[in-house]
């Protein structure tokens, strides 16, 4: 870790050392050349030198130079190429005049020249501004602590565009190598931005699975970024040497190379950009990329409005040439927004909101300083011209007093009239959130919550998961789906180490279930089927307590930034109750069934037993046990029998009346305690629940489905155990030794039979 942070602090040294130097050559080269400058601009033209071009005003204007000149020779010295004009104006002093032979129309002449033109300080200092702001926000990317390969990317595209902009660009006279140096330095920069910046879009929000199939992609974006650089360099560099390949001028290429590959780029940055925006299963990843998409916008005008002028051959209105080095700006501000400042809300309704509540605080403040002004004025009159004076100072501070309170209730106000949907969807959850406490009870909170969640944001479904306090595993406790058996319904149970559960955990936000799913293949089995859109994990101290899981929206809308946040409020106000609610009821039932648990449903029986013998009322207990239930454990594994035993579980209490009491007695052993029920009616009940048992199925991989039977010991109160007062024990026994019989005589099937 310190490693890293001197390795940060030396490159943040480094690069602002390289900016500041290059600033400072660039302006001392800038000025000692303004000197020496005559306001000329010579190229090469069929292995002669020629004035191209002459700055009306200037010395060499003054003189009598002309565009279409040809240098012969310089202060006695003949020169052909750019090289040998460089080589003599090394010796150039400012303010000496220098002495040309220059060719006109078959004519040849002397003409000497002043040297010295005004330093063009403004272009200047705009570069040195954008330079040192790229440079800001490379080292603001550099401090931040949390860094990744997105950041990275992004301190390197900074950084290149700051050392791009600190490069000379004023001219430069009498040192080729300074200028062969900047022309070099300025395509490899900007090559390693092209690839620099696609690839930085690519990973945002976060690296897509696309990219990370197609490893080749990266390494063949920079090999082509860098193969530009390599290529315009080189061009650059015939115009004054004479390769091999190719020589004379090349401006022309390398104008039509840019031309067309700049465009591109801007097309690639926005279509990888749209596509996040568009497709990016979170409604914050759809929200990042919009923010840099919207980022980039200046930066891709630019491109293509100046590529329009160059096609044209046009030359650029000077605002452009001024606004160029800040277009780029916004882009790699927006990138860091994105990664390290972004706070969920949608932009759209932000902007919205915060220009309503500016419109209405801006008035109402407004209305108050008039009416104080008018107030004073009349005041004045009746005490006097200082009085004036106090009453706005008083008026000052009561405004002050009451600002906050006045601007909540603006705000409450501006909600309700302009935003009414959104109001009160805040409101519902506020009190549903209230309403939770009050019913006490863990089963008929979890009922109440999904179906008012479902309500509230008007979705297909709502689930709610919630962990066994020992083990973790996550269980349904309510479901507003129907269709239970299609989807394993109200078995549906996920492990705490699941991938998906850890990265719910971790991030203790909502998360598309898409997002999850890629984190793990299990959850995605589990899933499938399922129409889960977003789970909110419900946290206290750090483990998972809870999960929400939401179905799609009905109206097929997405979930927005906003009501991802909402959910996220709402998971973190109802965490302490359900918490609560939880460690409560795992006192008294069984998270895995729902049932009674073990001590409870003897409690129960004891009392039952005790009023019957009393009031002389019958009693019978049945003892279920499930058939080679170890089988399916040692089959399908143990999570898929404790999903089948929860189905038995849910049968089981479904299968009986109110009175009717039904235990978890024992890992897959139900006890049945039905009072006001003898033998002949116990039967009945008892062959209902054998039944249904039958008839769960619950899928299992493709094709395959896993089905269980139960079998059923009755024992019910006769008069001599009534006489002897039997105990909870002896009874118990007696449905065990039936429950034996069943066994032995073939399993699914109750006993005493008849
Ligand atoms: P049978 O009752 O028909 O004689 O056969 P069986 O295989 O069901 O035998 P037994 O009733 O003795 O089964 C106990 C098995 O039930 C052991 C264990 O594999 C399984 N079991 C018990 N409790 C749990 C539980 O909480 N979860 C799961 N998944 N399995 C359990
Ligand atoms: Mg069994
Ligand atoms: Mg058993």
């Amino acid at each position: 870790m310190t490693g890293q942070r001197t390795a940060s602090w030396l490159l943040a040294a480094a690069l602002a050392a390289a900016v500041v130097l290059l600033l400072l050559l660039g302006y001392a080269e800038g000025s000692r050349s303004a000197g020496l400058r005559i306001g000329v601009v010579l190229n090469e033209l069929e292995g002669s030198l020629t004035i191209t071009f002459v700055v009306p005003g200037g010395p060499a204007g003054r003189a009598g130079f002309q565009a279409g000149d040809v240098v012969l020779a310089v202060n006695g010295e003949p020169v052909h190429s750019s090289q040998d004009y460089d080589r003599v104006a090394k010796r150039f002093q400012p303010r000496q005049p220098i002495s040309y032979v220059v060719q006109r129309g078959g004519k040849t002449f002397p003409v000497t020249v002043v040297p010295g033109v005004p330093l063009e300080v403004w272009p200047f200092v705009g570069d040195v501004l954008a330079s040192l702001a790229y440079l800001a926000l490379a080292l603001l990317v550099l401090a931040q602590p949390r860094q990744d390969q997105r950041t990275r990317l992004l301190f390197a595209f900074s950084a290149a565009v700051a050392l791009e902009l600190a490069l000379p660009t004023m001219p430069v006279v009498g040192r080729q190598a300074i200028v062969t140096f900047a022309n070099v330095a300025f395509y490899v920069l900007s090559a390693l931005q092209f690839s620099l910046e696609l690839h930085l879009v690519s990973v945002l929000p976060e690296q897509p699975e696309w990219l990370q199939r197609r490893s080749y992609l990266v390494p063949a974006l920079y090999t082509v970024g860098l193969s530009l650089a390599v290529i315009l360099a080189l061009l650059y560099t015939c115009d004054f040497h004479s390769w091999p390949f190719a020589t004379g001028d090349t401006s022309r290429l390398r104008a039509g190379i840019l031309n067309t590959l700049m465009p591109l780029w801007a097309v690639l940055v926005i279509a990888v950009l749209t596509r996040t925006a568009l497709t990016h299963p979170e409604p914050s990843g759809r929200h990042r990329a919009g923010l840099v998409l919207l980022g980039n916008t200046p930066w891709a005008v630019f491109i293509f409005a100046t590529t329009a002028f160059n096609l044209l051959e046009r030359p650029w209105p000077a605002w452009m040439e001024a606004v160029q080095p800040f277009v780029l700006l916004a882009f790699p501000t927006a990138v860091f927004l994105a990664i390290f400042r972004y706070q969920l809300f949608d932009i759209e309704f932000v902007v919205r909101k915060s220009l309503i509540y500016a419109t209405v605080t801006g008035t109402l403040l407004l209305a108050f300083y008039a009416a104080v002004g008018v107030g004073s004025v009349l005041f004045s009159q009746f005490v006097g011209g200082g009085a004036s004076l106090w009453v706005v100072a008083i008026a000052t501070l009561i405004l002050g007093l009451l600002f906050t309170p006045v601007r909540q209730r603006v705000q409450g106000i501006v909600d309700r009239r302009f935003f009414p949907e959104r109001h009160a969807m805040r409101q519902r959850l506020t009190s549903l959130a209230a309403d939770l406490a009050s019913l006490g009870k863990l089963s008929l909170m979890g009922k109440h919550l999904v179906a008012e969640l479902r309500g509230i944001f008007q979705l297909d479904s709502v689930t709610l998961l919630v962990a066994d306090p020992k083990s973790g595993i996550l269980l349904t406790l309510a479901t507003t789906k129907t269709d239970l058996d299609e989807n394993f319904g109200l078995s549906f149970l996920l492990s705490p180490d699941d991938a998906g559960v850890q990265m719910l955990r971790r991030t203790n936000r909502a998360i598309a279930a898409a997002t999850l799913i890629e984190q793990s293949a299990s959850l995605a089995q589990r899933l499938s089927g399922f129409e889960v859109e977003v789970m909110v994990p419900v946290t206290s101290r750090g483990t998972v307590i809870g999960l929400l899981l939401l179905g799609p929206k009905v109206s097929g809308a997405r979930y927005s930034a906003e009501e991802m946040e909402l959910l996220n409020l709402f998971a973190h106000h109802v965490a302490s109750v359900l918490e609560n609610a939880r460690l409560f009821a795992s006192a008294t039932f069984d998270s895995l069934t729902g049932l009674l648990r073990r001590e409870a449903v003897l409690d129960l029986l004891e009392r039952e037993l005790q009023r019957a013998i009393r009031y002389d009322r019958p009693l019978t207990i049945g003892m279920a046990d499930l058939d080679y239930f170890k089988e399916v454990n040692d089959r399908f594994g143990h999570l898929v029998g404790d999903t089948l035993l929860n189905r038995v579980a849910q049968s089981l209490q479904s299968g009986l009346r109110s009175t009717d009491a039904v235990g978890r007695y024992g890992g897959e052993e139900f006890l049945l305690v039905l009072p006001e029920t003898d033998l002949t009616g116990a039967r009945a009940v008892a062959e209902k629940v054998r039944s249904t048992v039958e008839r769960i199925s619950i899928p299992v991989g493709k094709n395959g489905v896993i089905q269980v039977t139960v079998s059923i010991g009755l024992a019910t109160l006769r008069p001599e155990q009534r006489k002897a007062a039997v105990s909870v024990t002896e009874l118990i026994a007696e449905a065990d030794r039936e429950l034996f019989r069943a066994k032995a005589n073939g399993r699914n099937r109750i006993e005493p039979a008849s």
